[in-house]
């Protein structure tokens, strides 16, 4: 008997993981899918083979990744790319000239960028709204409207959009709503569940969580558009490569793991901080201080180990990350290892300083991304950085 993983559904989240991309390995029973490095295929004869004609258009590495994520998205196809950049440029060729998308003012600094220096230059149109209040997506939109993109939680405000009532307005107006899920993950929001139509990733986060690969991935229900994907994931060619779509794969398989201890070691230090420093100057969804702490939860199974603090000036955030010994200052967030970054002069470098001060993206903004070590470590390292605050 060969043990296949056929049917994810009805199976737990951490079954999927692990086996959800699984194909049977003829030649020798292999548990994990080897890493295909391959160009080409060969073929038998004239329009003969084996389904897979050459590198770009499918890899079976590649196919086991896409396979998980959309299992773990409860979606029916998935598609994987060489970054999150990537990705999102890939979606963004479902468009044309002339269309108009609505996208959350506070989304990923690089998101920003690509639509601000490159897709607005090819004749893409954007609004950028406050997405926390869906009156101002309806607001925005206008008979050009072909998507709205929404990030939730917002990296580094850490605001909540509330996806159902995203997906009524995106739906009345023939639109489609795209979710950047990178930083609550399938395993704790699941956007299509809301009416999402596609939902995207850097895996490079959490997805792989070991902070040494750059990776995207989407995932799609309706095969109309995973059909138009298909063909831009080929034509345009920004695919992963097949070590980075194991790694990622490998990653993926812990991912169940992982969040929770993620999400204890975020509301462990987002309290912690909130004593110190007040309520008010701490930006976690968990916290009841949260302004959208009663749709965080209803939206979302777990909070996640994403933090961010405002310690006044850009100064007292130099101290802070200069002492950290836990923590280290990077960039990026979803790794096993703890990191702290100063958005506004990090990831957030690409957005322009007035519209930083507009967003409320202020200079004594540091972002914790609590990784997944023993609860009591982080604490005591967040209590010495931040002593004297
Ligand atoms: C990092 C990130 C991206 C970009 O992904 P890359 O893999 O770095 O290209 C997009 N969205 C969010 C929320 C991110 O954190």
């Amino acid at each position: 008997m060969t043990r296949i993983f056929q049917d994810d559904r009805g199976t737990g989240f951490g079954t999927r993981a692990i086996h959800a991309g699984e194909r049977e390995d003829p030649l020798a029973g292999a548990i994990m899918p080897p890493v295909y490095l391959t160009s080409t295929y060969v073929q038998q004869g004239l329009g003969e083979n084996k389904g897979y004609e050459y590198a770009r258009g499918k890899n079976p590495t590649r196919e086991a990744l896409e396979r998980t994520i959309a299992a773990l998205e409860g979606a029916q196809h998935g598609f994987a790319f060489a970054s999150g950049m990537g990705c999102l440029d890939s979606i963004m060729k479902l468009f044309q000239s002339g269309d108009h998308i609505v996208c959350g003012a506070n989304v990923y600094g690089g998101t920003f960028r690509l639509f601000d220096k490159l897709l607005q230059h090819l004749g893409l149109s954007f609004s950028y709204v406050d997405t926390t209040d869906v009156q101002r997506i309806e607001d925005a939109c206008t008979p050009r409207t072909k998507a709205i993109l929404v990030e939730t939680p917002t990296n580094p405000l850490m605001q909540i959009t509330d996806l159902t009532a995203a997906a009524e307005v995106a739906h009345a107006h023939q639109a489609l709503l795209i979710v950047d899920n990178t930083f609550a993950t399938p395993f704790f929001q699941q956007p299509f569940s809301h009416g999402a139509d596609i939902v995207f990733h850097s895996a490079t986060k959490f997805l792989n969580g070991h902070s040494d690969v750059i990776c995207g991935v989407a995932a799609v229900i309706d095969d109309d558009i995973a059909a138009k994907m298909q063909f831009i994931h080929n034509a345009a060619g920004a695919v992963a490569g097949p070590f980075d779509s194991w790694l990622v794969l490998r990653g993926m398989k812990t991912l169940h793991l992982r969040m929770p201890q993620h999400d204890r070691n975020g509301r462990a230090v987002a309290a912690q901080l909130a004593d110190r420093l007040g309520h008010e100057r701490v930006r976690y969804p968990g916290l009841k201080s949260h302004p959208q702490h009663s749709l965080a939860c209803m939206q979302m199974r777990g909070m996640g180990g994403m933090v961010t603090v405002d310690v006044g000036s850009r100064e007292l955030a130099n101290q802070v990350l200069k002492k950290v010994r836990i923590f280290s200052l990077a960039e990026s967030l979803g790794g096993v290892e703890s990191l702290i970054s100063h958005p506004a002069s990090m990831t957030h470098a690409s957005v322009p300083p007035e519209r930083r001060a507009e967003l409320g993206l202020t200079e004594g903004m540091v972002r914790l991304s609590c990784g997944v070590e023993d609860t009591n470590d982080l604490l005591e390292d967040v209590e010495q950085a931040f002593a004297g605050l």
